[in-house]
């Protein structure tokens, strides 16, 4: 038994993991967490020798922020790639990065872990969103490109029937590629739809992704999905949205205001193309959803 006092962080969905942890150490606390982080998170105090996160992207966001400027262990358990930035995000009235430890990465030996169908369509939108972005992004060097590249792979093969493994995988990658680049287009966008609609991060990535890489191109990744073209990759990632969970017409989306309040991250100027960039130009890159979606 390690005699460290520490802090597990997790989930109602890996709580079971948490305790199983729990035991190797000599003075176990536990922290059930089902929501994202917010400016409360902050201001908890760091009385542990090590923060230990499992679980998704939420989880792990939460334990960095707790530790302060300890590295934590993340065991992570979707593909948010948390586990690989030294940043977490706050999320409040709006939202906003703050920088961390990069967390010491441990991949979960236990992998029988069950996400329900939402969440892993979820993760996985956030994840190839990372991967695109990461792409995409006027930051992006040779690095980058190889871990974009490498996440699609792990991700694509998630995507033909594969083992969470590959999600976490993948996920991770992605995590890699944006700590070089960050986010860019697809998460200004999804900011307000998350803050003033309530649509959880991956579904609002999910929502306007494909519409992007319409746009932007896939760099010829649709060959790990398995599909013949870039076309029908994005037909198949419009058709995969889970509608059943949100009925996105209900929530009467006001486009013109989720445009314009995308501006209010700079990071959408990191996308190439930066100076072709304007509200008009989103309107027409998503006009086929804002249509479905009226
Ligand atoms: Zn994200």
């Amino acid at each position: 038994m390690k005699t460290k006092k520490v802090l597990i962080v997790h989930s109602k969905s890996t709580e079971a993991s948490a305790k199983k942890l729990g035991l190797q150490y000599y003075d176990s606390t536990f922290l059930c967490i089902s929501g994202v982080p917010s400016e409360y998170t902050t201001d908890i105090s760091n009385e542990y020798e090590q923060v230990i996160g499992v679980g998704g992207g939420s989880v792990i966001d939460t334990a960095k922020l707790i530790s302060k400027d300890k590295r934590i262990i993340a065991i992570p358990t979707t593909a948010a790639g948390a586990c690989m930035t030294t940043y977490a995000t706050v999320w409040g009235e709006s939202k906003r990065s703050i920088t961390t430890k990069k967390p010491i990465l441990v991949m979960p030996k236990d992998l029988k872990i069950k996400l329900p169908i939402t969440i892993q369509l979820s993760t996985m939108f956030d994840a190839l969103s990372h991967s695109f972005e990461s792409l995409w992004s006027t930051n992006s060097n040779s690095s980058s490109k190889l871990s974009s590249c490498l996440a699609v792979k792990d991700l694509g093969k998630f995507y033909q029937g594969g083992s969470i493994k590959h999600l976490i995988s993948g996920g991770n990658h992605a995590g890699e590629a944006i700590e070089v680049t960050k986010t860019n287009i697809v998460h200004a966008v999804s900011y307000p739809l998350t803050l003033k609609y309530g649509i959880s991060h991956g579904l609002a990535c999910a929502l306007v992704l494909p519409y992007f890489i319409t746009y932007f191109g896939d760099h010829a990744l649709h060959t790990h999905f398995k599909h013949r073209d870039s076309d029908s990759l994005v037909w198949h990632l419009k058709h995969m949205f889970p509608y059943y969970a949100i009925d996105v017409k209900l929530l009467k989306i006001d486009w013109k205001y989720v445009i314009h309040k995308a501006f209010r991250y700079d990071k959408i100027y990191t996308t190439q193309h930066k100076h072709k960039i304007s509200e008009n130009m989103i309107y027409e890159i998503i006009y086929e959803l804002i249509k479905e979606t009226a």
